[in-house]
């Protein structure tokens, strides 16, 4: 999936078109909580930026602020002593199923290795 779908979820998110419960947003990106959370803390960092996937990145600086502005939302959570994971999937076989790059954060209860 190479092509960018100026319909998908987060696109009409961060255009306002549809609601979120937002945790954080800058010039570069929105965080806000999943809809389905896998964990007691699960929120999604997502750039301003139209990529769909970690495969059409080019830009070092979006995806490191992406880990950056985790870092400081699970701060802002007090799981950051605790532990969290980041997680960005791509592609089918890793389950992305929204085709704007975001990034996982999760914490708020103890994670395996390896994920499923
Ligand atoms: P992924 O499977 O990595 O593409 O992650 C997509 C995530 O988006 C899933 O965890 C969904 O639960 C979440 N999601 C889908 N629709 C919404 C929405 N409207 N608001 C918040 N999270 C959503």
């Amino acid at each position: 999936m190479a092509d960018y779908d100026r319909n998908n979820i987060f696109a009409r998110i961060l255009r306002g078109e549809l609601p979120c419960k937002k945790v954080y947003e800058d010039e570069h990106a929105l965080a806000f909580h999943d809809i389905n959370p896998q964990a007691p803390t699960h929120i999604l960092v997502v750039p301003r930026e139209h990529i769909p996937s970690l495969n059409q990145a080019k830009d070092a600086g979006t995806i490191g602020r992406l880990a950056l502005v985790a870092a400081e939302i699970a701060k802002q959570e007090g799981i950051a002593d605790s532990g969290y994971r980041t997680v960005i999937n791509t592609n089918r076989e890793a389950g992305q199923t929204v085709f704007h790059i975001h990034l996982h954060l999760l914490g708020g209860r103890h994670m395996t290795w390896p994920p499923g």
